[in-house]
């Protein structure tokens, strides 16, 4: 008796191992799909004005401790939300104020101005919010590291900033002024949500040398616990248009700064994708 040659594997045959394994395959897509569609945020409201009554958002409680270890794959369930906040609104306190951005209105005045009561040279004034994130700050710097802040400037007018640009030139030349010191109109100090921060004693307060001191360094390494950012870091330059300023510390709220410290991005240009504003 002849047995038949063994068969090769009929086209058939493999043609069904193939629909399988497709088949397979896309039930395990769709699986991953829904699984990514659940996960999803609900898509925010609407984007209407979120910073018409940015005061009266919750916010993080200024100065809390950070977070112990996050847990592994936190940033695959990220909800942060850059658009929250408005950037263009001088009201907001995420407003990004630069050479390419003026305020609007270029006199524009601050609604809650109050007297910040701290240490200070010339007599500061905040917006509120701002106010009692700096006192948490100086407060928290005195208690953990026995340090003394002082205030050298903080709110300043649009003539005021006339009087200090023009001083400025007038001393130094209009290159080096604007290196330092901005334009009226595009000043955050005219925000009302800055400060110019120094040491009691003065030591270093206007100068780079400020970032060697003790102060100098605490600001530096906490200044994100109560909402603060470092505005113009010594290596920016060419995206903030401005020289390194140890001491000019911009509020934006503890979530934003604490998701810029996380995120290692130190300027609010670069976080917002927003063009470097080198000049005017
Ligand atoms: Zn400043």
């Amino acid at each position: 008796m002849t047995t038949p040659p063994p068969r090769p594997p009929s086209t058939r045959a493999l043609r069904n191992r193939i629909i399988l394994a497709v088949a397979a395959a896309a039930v395990l897509a769709v699986a991953l799909i829904a699984g990514m569609i659940s996960a999803r945020p609900a898509p925010a409201p609407a984007t209407t004005a979120p910073a018409a009554t940015p005061t009266s958002t919750p916010t993080p409680t200024p100065g809390a401790r950070p977070q112990p270890t996050r847990t592994p794959g936190a940033e695959a369930v990220d909800t942060f939300d850059k658009n929250a906040r408005s950037i263009d609104d001088p009201a907001s306190i995420w407003v990004v104020v630069n050479k390419q951005r003026p305020l609007n209105p270029l006199d524009y005045v601050p609604a809650d101005l109050v007297d910040v009561p701290v240490d200070h040279t010339w007599a500061p004034v905040l917006r509120k919010e701002a106010s009692d994130a700096v006192v948490a700050m100086f407060t928290a710097a005195a208690q953990e590291a026995g340090l003394e802040l002082a205030s050298n400037s903080a709110y300043r007018s649009y003539s005021s900033q006339v009087e200090v640009y023009t001083d400025d030139v007038e001393h130094n030349g209009q290159a080096a002024a604007d290196l330092s010191t901005a334009r009226p109109g595009y000043s955050e100090h005219q925000t009302g949500l800055t400060m110019d921060i120094g040491p009691s004693s003065g030591n270093c307060s206007l100068n780079t040398c400020l970032a060697d001191t003790p102060e100098g360094q605490w600001l530096a390494a906490n200044g994100w616990r109560f909402g603060f950012i470092l505005r113009y870091p010594a290596d920016k330059t060419e995206i903030t248009g401005y020289d390194f300023e140890p001491r000019h510390y911009r509020y934006v709220g503890v979530e934003l700064s604490t998701r810029m410290h996380e995120t290692g991005v130190r300027t609010l240009e670069e976080f917002f994708g927003l063009p470097a504003a080198p000049t005017y």
